[in-house]
Protein backbone atom coordinates (compact mmCIF):
# COMPACT_ATOMS: atom_id res chain seq x y z
CA UNK A 1 0.00 0.00 0.00
CA UNK A 2 0.93 3.76 -0.30
CA UNK A 3 1.06 5.66 2.67
CA UNK A 4 1.65 9.28 2.95
CA UNK A 5 1.79 11.27 5.90
CA UNK A 6 1.46 15.15 5.68
CA UNK A 7 3.14 17.94 8.00
CA UNK A 8 0.31 18.92 10.45
CA UNK A 9 -1.06 22.27 9.77
CA UNK A 10 -3.44 22.82 13.06
CA UNK A 11 -1.81 25.71 14.95
CA UNK A 12 0.69 24.63 17.43
CA UNK A 13 0.87 21.44 16.62
CA UNK A 14 4.52 19.74 16.28
CA UNK A 15 3.49 16.29 16.31
CA UNK A 16 3.72 14.03 13.35
CA UNK A 17 1.43 10.79 12.30
CA UNK A 18 4.25 8.78 11.48
CA UNK A 19 8.22 8.02 13.06
CA UNK A 20 11.10 7.62 11.08
CA UNK A 21 11.36 3.99 12.69
CA UNK A 22 7.17 3.42 11.91
CA UNK A 23 8.11 4.34 8.45
CA UNK A 24 10.75 2.17 8.70
CA UNK A 25 8.66 -0.71 9.95
CA UNK A 26 6.00 -0.15 7.40
CA UNK A 27 8.47 0.00 4.01
CA UNK A 28 9.83 -3.31 5.80
CA UNK A 29 6.46 -4.87 4.84
CA UNK A 30 6.72 -4.18 1.28
CA UNK A 31 4.69 -0.71 1.62
CA UNK A 32 5.55 2.76 0.23
CA UNK A 33 5.97 5.76 2.55
CA UNK A 34 5.67 9.34 1.26
CA UNK A 35 6.15 12.07 3.96
CA UNK A 36 5.99 15.64 3.44
CA UNK A 37 9.30 17.85 3.59
CA UNK A 38 9.52 18.81 6.75
CA UNK A 39 7.02 16.42 8.55
CA UNK A 40 8.70 15.10 11.26
CA UNK A 41 10.85 18.76 12.22
CA UNK A 42 8.52 19.15 14.94
CA UNK A 43 9.74 16.51 16.61
CA UNK A 44 13.50 16.58 15.23
CA UNK A 45 13.05 14.03 12.87
CA UNK A 46 14.80 15.30 9.78
CA UNK A 47 13.59 14.30 5.97
CA UNK A 48 17.30 12.45 5.76
CA UNK A 49 16.26 9.89 8.64
CA UNK A 50 13.17 9.20 6.71
CA UNK A 51 15.01 8.58 3.72
CA UNK A 52 17.01 6.15 5.43
CA UNK A 53 14.23 4.94 7.02
CA UNK A 54 13.21 3.68 3.39
CA UNK A 55 10.70 6.68 3.09
CA UNK A 56 10.27 8.97 0.08
CA UNK A 57 10.10 12.82 0.91
CA UNK A 58 7.38 14.81 -1.67
CA UNK A 59 7.22 18.45 -1.87
CA UNK A 60 3.92 19.84 0.74
CA UNK A 61 0.75 17.99 1.34
CA UNK A 62 -0.41 17.90 -2.88
CA UNK A 63 0.91 14.90 -3.84
CA UNK A 64 0.03 12.34 -0.95
CA UNK A 65 -3.72 13.71 -1.20
CA UNK A 66 -3.49 12.80 -4.75
CA UNK A 67 -1.52 9.08 -4.82
CA UNK A 68 -1.60 8.13 -2.14
CA UNK A 69 -4.31 5.17 -0.61
CA UNK A 70 -3.54 6.05 3.20
CA UNK A 71 -3.20 9.09 5.17
CA UNK A 72 -2.12 9.11 8.30
CA UNK A 73 -2.05 11.98 10.13
CA UNK A 74 -2.47 13.25 14.34
CA UNK A 75 -5.23 15.68 13.89
CA UNK A 76 -8.48 16.43 12.27
CA UNK A 77 -8.01 16.82 8.51
CA UNK A 78 -8.26 20.98 8.58
CA UNK A 79 -10.48 22.50 5.43
CA UNK A 80 -7.77 22.70 3.32
CA UNK A 81 -7.10 18.63 3.93
CA UNK A 82 -10.41 18.03 3.85
CA UNK A 83 -10.98 19.29 0.05
CA UNK A 84 -8.20 17.20 -0.92
CA UNK A 85 -9.33 14.13 0.21
CA UNK A 86 -10.78 11.35 -2.25
CA UNK A 87 -13.61 8.80 -2.26
CA UNK A 88 -11.12 5.37 -2.75
CA UNK A 89 -8.67 6.99 0.11
CA UNK A 90 -8.05 5.78 3.84
CA UNK A 91 -7.88 8.20 6.88
CA UNK A 92 -6.39 7.44 9.81
CA UNK A 93 -6.29 10.15 12.35
CA UNK A 94 -7.82 11.53 15.59
CA UNK A 95 -11.30 12.97 13.96
CA UNK A 96 -13.25 13.93 17.15
CA UNK A 97 -16.37 14.31 14.93
CA UNK A 98 -19.55 14.81 17.53
CA UNK A 99 -19.00 18.43 18.52
CA UNK A 100 -17.55 19.07 14.64
CA UNK A 101 -20.53 19.19 11.96
CA UNK A 102 -18.50 21.09 9.39
CA UNK A 103 -15.88 18.94 9.37
CA UNK A 104 -18.16 15.73 9.55
CA UNK A 105 -20.33 17.45 6.76
CA UNK A 106 -17.03 17.35 4.38
CA UNK A 107 -15.51 14.02 5.25
CA UNK A 108 -18.78 12.75 4.40
CA UNK A 109 -18.75 14.73 1.19
CA UNK A 110 -15.35 13.78 0.34
CA UNK A 111 -16.49 10.12 0.06
CA UNK A 112 -13.14 9.10 2.71
CA UNK A 113 -13.05 6.08 4.70
CA UNK A 114 -11.85 7.69 7.79
CA UNK A 115 -10.91 6.08 10.72
CA UNK A 116 -11.18 7.71 13.58
CA UNK A 117 -8.24 6.76 16.77
CA UNK A 118 -10.74 8.13 19.40
CA UNK A 119 -12.93 5.10 19.11
CA UNK A 120 -10.72 2.06 18.25
CA UNK A 121 -11.67 0.19 21.51
CA UNK A 122 -9.21 -2.03 23.14
CA UNK A 123 -10.50 -5.41 25.82
CA UNK A 124 -13.37 -4.19 28.26
CA UNK A 125 -14.24 -1.34 26.85
CA UNK A 126 -11.11 0.66 27.07
CA UNK A 127 -9.74 3.49 24.44
CA UNK A 128 -6.11 2.23 23.72
CA UNK A 129 -5.47 4.83 21.12
CA UNK A 130 -6.25 7.90 23.66
CA UNK A 131 -4.56 6.29 26.53
CA UNK A 132 -1.22 7.33 25.86
CA UNK A 133 -2.42 10.89 25.36
CA UNK A 134 -3.80 10.53 28.87
CA UNK A 135 -0.45 9.42 30.55
CA UNK A 136 1.59 12.40 29.15
CA UNK A 137 -1.01 14.99 29.94
CA UNK A 138 -1.01 13.06 33.55
CA UNK A 139 2.50 12.92 33.90
CA UNK A 140 2.69 16.68 32.61
CA UNK A 141 0.09 17.94 34.79
CA UNK A 142 2.98 17.74 37.87
CA UNK A 143 5.59 19.11 35.93
CA UNK A 144 3.36 22.49 34.78
CA UNK A 145 1.79 22.22 38.44
CA UNK A 146 5.25 22.66 39.99
CA UNK A 147 6.48 24.84 38.02
CA UNK A 148 3.60 27.44 38.62
CA UNK A 149 3.99 26.60 42.20
CA UNK A 150 7.11 28.88 41.99
CA UNK A 151 7.22 32.71 42.88
CA UNK A 152 7.90 33.81 39.56
CA UNK A 153 4.83 31.97 38.15
CA UNK A 154 2.54 33.52 40.69
CA UNK A 155 2.68 30.69 43.10
CA UNK A 156 2.99 29.74 46.70
CA UNK A 157 6.76 29.00 46.44
CA UNK A 158 6.49 25.39 47.57
CA UNK A 159 8.84 23.02 46.36
CA UNK A 160 6.88 19.55 46.04
CA UNK A 161 9.62 17.16 47.75
CA UNK A 162 10.65 19.32 50.01
CA UNK A 163 14.07 19.61 51.28
CA UNK A 164 15.49 17.78 54.35
CA UNK A 165 13.73 19.64 57.47
CA UNK A 166 10.70 21.30 55.44
CA UNK A 167 7.35 19.35 54.92
CA UNK A 168 7.20 17.97 51.14
CA UNK A 169 4.24 20.34 48.88
CA UNK A 170 0.47 18.49 49.52
CA UNK A 171 -0.76 17.25 46.13
CA UNK A 172 -4.53 16.26 45.40
CA UNK A 173 -5.39 14.31 42.28
CA UNK A 174 -9.49 14.32 41.90
CA UNK A 175 -10.21 11.01 39.95
CA UNK A 176 -7.65 8.23 39.90
CA UNK A 177 -8.37 6.84 36.47
CA UNK A 178 -5.20 7.38 33.73
CA UNK A 179 -4.71 10.99 33.93
CA UNK A 180 -4.62 10.73 38.09
CA UNK A 181 -2.75 7.53 38.48
CA UNK A 182 0.26 9.02 35.70
CA UNK A 183 0.01 12.15 37.83
CA UNK A 184 0.13 10.13 40.73
CA UNK A 185 3.17 8.86 39.92
CA UNK A 186 4.91 11.79 39.02
CA UNK A 187 4.05 13.77 42.15
CA UNK A 188 4.86 10.21 44.57
CA UNK A 189 8.63 10.41 42.55
CA UNK A 190 8.85 14.16 43.29
CA UNK A 191 8.50 13.16 46.89
CA UNK A 192 4.99 15.19 47.56
CA UNK A 193 2.64 14.19 49.66
CA UNK A 194 -0.05 12.57 47.29
CA UNK A 195 -3.82 11.83 48.22
CA UNK A 196 -5.84 10.50 45.44
CA UNK A 197 -9.85 11.30 45.16
CA UNK A 198 -12.25 9.17 43.23
CA UNK A 199 -16.02 8.11 43.62
CA UNK A 200 -15.28 4.22 42.05
CA UNK A 201 -14.28 1.58 44.85
CA UNK A 202 -12.30 -0.28 42.29
CA UNK A 203 -10.17 2.79 41.09
CA UNK A 204 -9.31 3.33 44.88
CA UNK A 205 -8.55 -0.11 45.50
CA UNK A 206 -6.15 0.02 42.49
CA UNK A 207 -4.26 2.87 43.00
CA UNK A 208 -4.37 1.89 47.07
CA UNK A 209 -2.51 -1.45 46.03
CA UNK A 210 -0.35 0.55 44.00
CA UNK A 211 1.02 3.27 45.97
CA UNK A 212 0.56 1.70 49.09
CA UNK A 213 2.02 3.88 51.87
CA UNK A 214 3.49 6.57 48.95
CA UNK A 215 -0.22 8.28 48.64
CA UNK A 216 -3.07 7.72 50.29
CA UNK A 217 -6.79 7.70 49.62
CA UNK A 218 -10.05 8.96 49.64
CA UNK A 219 -13.18 8.65 48.45
CA UNK A 220 -14.60 11.60 46.69
CA UNK A 221 -17.66 13.15 48.20
CA UNK A 222 -18.06 16.41 48.67
CA UNK A 223 -17.29 16.68 52.26
CA UNK A 224 -13.71 15.14 51.41
CA UNK A 225 -12.83 16.65 48.54
CA UNK A 226 -13.07 20.00 50.23
CA UNK A 227 -11.17 18.90 53.70
CA UNK A 228 -8.44 17.79 50.95
CA UNK A 229 -8.45 20.81 48.31
CA UNK A 230 -8.05 23.38 51.57
CA UNK A 231 -4.91 21.43 52.67
CA UNK A 232 -3.45 21.64 49.07
CA UNK A 233 -0.53 23.09 47.12
CA UNK A 234 -1.31 21.32 44.08
CA UNK A 235 -4.91 19.96 42.66
CA UNK A 236 -4.93 17.89 39.77
CA UNK A 237 -8.54 17.72 38.33
CA UNK A 238 -8.72 14.34 36.21
CA UNK A 239 -12.01 13.43 36.55
CA UNK A 240 -14.16 11.73 33.58
CA UNK A 241 -17.72 10.96 33.21
CA UNK A 242 -17.82 8.88 29.72
CA UNK A 243 -20.19 11.11 27.30
CA UNK A 244 -21.02 14.36 30.07
CA UNK A 245 -19.31 17.53 30.48
CA UNK A 246 -16.84 17.43 33.55
CA UNK A 247 -18.74 18.17 36.81
CA UNK A 248 -17.52 21.41 38.56
CA UNK A 249 -16.43 20.07 41.73
CA UNK A 250 -14.08 23.25 42.91
CA UNK A 251 -16.46 26.54 43.55
CA UNK A 252 -15.31 29.70 43.33
CA UNK A 253 -16.32 29.94 46.90
CA UNK A 254 -14.02 27.34 47.96
CA UNK A 255 -11.19 28.89 46.42
CA UNK A 256 -11.31 31.47 49.23
CA UNK A 257 -10.46 28.62 51.47
CA UNK A 258 -7.84 27.52 49.91
CA UNK A 259 -3.74 28.21 50.29
CA UNK A 260 -2.92 31.78 48.61
CA UNK A 261 -0.38 30.84 45.69
CA UNK A 262 -1.83 26.99 45.52
CA UNK A 263 -1.90 26.07 41.88
CA UNK A 264 -4.99 24.05 40.36
CA UNK A 265 -4.09 22.00 37.31
CA UNK A 266 -7.20 21.35 35.39
CA UNK A 267 -6.40 18.49 32.94
CA UNK A 268 -10.33 17.69 32.83
CA UNK A 269 -10.79 21.07 30.76
CA UNK A 270 -11.09 19.73 27.63
CA UNK A 271 -14.41 18.44 28.83
CA UNK A 272 -15.31 21.54 29.93
CA UNK A 273 -13.23 21.64 33.25
CA UNK A 274 -13.73 20.45 36.51
CA UNK A 275 -13.46 23.50 38.52
CA UNK A 276 -15.97 26.61 38.43
CA UNK A 277 -13.12 29.33 37.48
CA UNK A 278 -11.55 27.02 34.68
CA UNK A 279 -11.23 28.87 31.43
CA UNK A 280 -9.48 27.30 28.62
CA UNK A 281 -5.68 28.10 28.15
CA UNK A 282 -2.49 28.12 25.82
CA UNK A 283 1.00 26.62 25.92
CA UNK A 284 2.07 30.22 24.68
CA UNK A 285 -0.03 31.67 28.15
CA UNK A 286 -1.09 28.62 30.39
CA UNK A 287 -2.15 30.31 33.45
CA UNK A 288 -4.15 32.93 35.12
CA UNK A 289 -4.87 33.57 38.57
CA UNK A 290 -8.47 33.68 40.26
CA UNK A 291 -8.84 35.05 43.86
CA UNK A 292 -4.93 34.28 44.46
CA UNK A 293 -4.94 30.49 43.29
CA UNK A 294 -3.14 30.11 40.39
CA UNK A 295 -5.20 27.92 37.44
CA UNK A 296 -3.24 26.72 34.68
CA UNK A 297 -6.04 24.66 31.84
CA UNK A 298 -4.11 24.01 28.44
CA UNK A 299 -6.92 21.48 26.70
CA UNK A 300 -3.82 20.09 24.47
CA UNK A 301 -1.35 19.42 26.98
CA UNK A 302 0.44 16.37 25.27
CA UNK A 303 1.31 18.72 22.52
CA UNK A 304 3.67 20.39 24.48
CA UNK A 305 5.87 17.05 24.61
CA UNK A 306 5.12 16.64 21.02
CA UNK A 307 7.83 14.26 20.59
CA UNK A 308 7.04 12.13 23.28
CA UNK A 309 3.52 12.25 22.79
CA UNK A 310 4.55 11.45 18.62
CA UNK A 311 6.11 8.28 19.97
CA UNK A 312 3.57 7.13 22.40
CA UNK A 313 0.94 7.52 19.39
CA UNK A 314 2.59 5.54 16.95
CA UNK A 315 3.31 2.49 19.79
CA UNK A 316 -0.67 2.19 19.82
CA UNK A 317 -1.51 3.53 16.54
CA UNK A 318 1.37 1.40 14.37
CA UNK A 319 -0.43 -1.76 14.67
CA UNK A 320 -3.13 -0.87 13.35
CA UNK A 321 -1.80 0.53 10.59
CA UNK A 322 0.13 -2.30 9.47
CA UNK A 323 -2.93 -4.44 9.68
CA UNK A 324 -4.70 -1.74 7.07
CA UNK A 325 -1.68 -2.00 5.19
CA UNK A 326 -1.53 -5.67 4.95
CA UNK A 327 -5.35 -6.52 4.97
CA UNK A 328 -7.00 -3.47 3.00
CA UNK A 329 -9.26 -1.65 5.23
CA UNK A 330 -12.01 -3.92 5.13
CA UNK A 331 -10.15 -6.99 5.76
CA UNK A 332 -8.56 -5.43 8.50
CA UNK A 333 -11.59 -4.49 10.30
CA UNK A 334 -13.69 -7.58 9.78
CA UNK A 335 -10.51 -9.49 11.61
CA UNK A 336 -10.20 -6.88 14.25
CA UNK A 337 -14.16 -5.72 16.08
CA UNK A 338 -12.27 -3.24 18.11
CA UNK A 339 -10.43 -1.06 14.92
CA UNK A 340 -13.71 -1.58 13.35
CA UNK A 341 -15.31 0.64 15.97
CA UNK A 342 -13.32 3.51 14.40
CA UNK A 343 -15.07 3.75 11.56
CA UNK A 344 -16.44 7.01 11.29
CA UNK A 345 -17.33 7.46 7.89
CA UNK A 346 -17.29 5.51 4.75
CA UNK A 347 -18.72 6.11 1.36
CA UNK A 348 -20.27 9.37 1.75
CA UNK A 349 -22.21 7.99 5.17
CA UNK A 350 -21.65 8.31 8.94
CA UNK A 351 -20.49 4.73 10.20
CA UNK A 352 -20.47 5.25 13.71
CA UNK A 353 -23.73 5.86 15.87
CA UNK A 354 -22.90 8.37 18.48
CA UNK A 355 -21.65 10.62 15.95
CA UNK A 356 -24.97 9.88 13.92
CA UNK A 357 -27.42 10.44 16.64
CA UNK A 358 -25.37 13.73 17.53
CA UNK A 359 -25.17 15.63 14.15
CA UNK A 360 -28.23 13.93 12.84
CA UNK A 361 -27.58 11.42 10.27
CA UNK A 362 -29.11 8.16 8.95
CA UNK A 363 -27.20 5.25 10.57
P1 LIG B 1 -10.42 7.96 33.11
O1 LIG B 1 -11.78 7.53 32.73
O2 LIG B 1 -9.29 6.99 33.00
O3 LIG B 1 -10.43 8.47 34.65
C1 LIG B 1 -11.39 9.34 35.12
C2 LIG B 1 -11.62 9.04 36.60
O4 LIG B 1 -12.44 10.08 37.14
C3 LIG B 1 -12.34 7.72 36.87
O5 LIG B 1 -11.55 6.90 37.70
C4 LIG B 1 -13.62 8.15 37.57
O6 LIG B 1 -14.07 7.23 38.54
C5 LIG B 1 -13.19 9.46 38.17
N1 LIG B 1 -14.26 10.36 38.60
C6 LIG B 1 -15.43 10.66 37.98
N2 LIG B 1 -16.14 11.52 38.74
C7 LIG B 1 -15.40 11.79 39.84
C8 LIG B 1 -15.58 12.60 40.99
N3 LIG B 1 -16.69 13.32 41.15
N4 LIG B 1 -14.60 12.63 41.92
C9 LIG B 1 -13.48 11.91 41.77
N5 LIG B 1 -13.25 11.10 40.71
C10 LIG B 1 -14.20 11.05 39.76
O7 LIG B 1 -10.11 9.28 32.26
P2 LIG B 1 -8.67 9.88 31.94
O8 LIG B 1 -8.14 9.27 30.70
O9 LIG B 1 -7.84 9.83 33.16
O10 LIG B 1 -9.03 11.39 31.57
C11 LIG B 1 -9.34 12.36 32.58
C12 LIG B 1 -9.63 13.69 31.92
O11 LIG B 1 -8.45 14.21 31.31
C13 LIG B 1 -10.66 13.61 30.79
O12 LIG B 1 -11.52 14.71 30.88
C14 LIG B 1 -9.82 13.69 29.54
O13 LIG B 1 -10.56 14.20 28.43
C15 LIG B 1 -8.78 14.67 30.00
N6 LIG B 1 -7.54 14.78 29.18
C16 LIG B 1 -7.07 16.03 28.95
C17 LIG B 1 -5.91 16.23 28.27
C18 LIG B 1 -5.38 17.63 28.09
O14 LIG B 1 -4.46 17.85 27.30
N7 LIG B 1 -5.90 18.61 28.82
C19 LIG B 1 -5.21 15.14 27.72
C20 LIG B 1 -5.70 13.85 27.96
C21 LIG B 1 -6.88 13.67 28.70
Amino acid sequence: MRIGCPKEIKNHEYRVGLTPESARELVGRGNEVWMETGAGLGIGATDAEYISAGAKIVDGPDPIFAECEMVVKVKEPQAVERAKLRRDQILYTYLHLAPDPDQTRELVDSGVTAIAYETVTGPGGTLPLLKPMSQVAGRMSIQAGATALEKAHGGRGVLLGGVPGVLPGKVVVIGGGVVGFNAAQMAVGLGGDVEILDRDPEVLEKVGTFFESRASTRFSNKTNLEDAVRQADLVIGAVLIPGAAAPKLITRALLKEMKPGAVLVDVAIDQGGCFETSKATTHAEPTYVVDDIVHYCVANMPGAVARTSTYALNNVTLPHALQIAKHGWKGALSANPHLAEGLNVHDGAVTYEAVASELGYDY
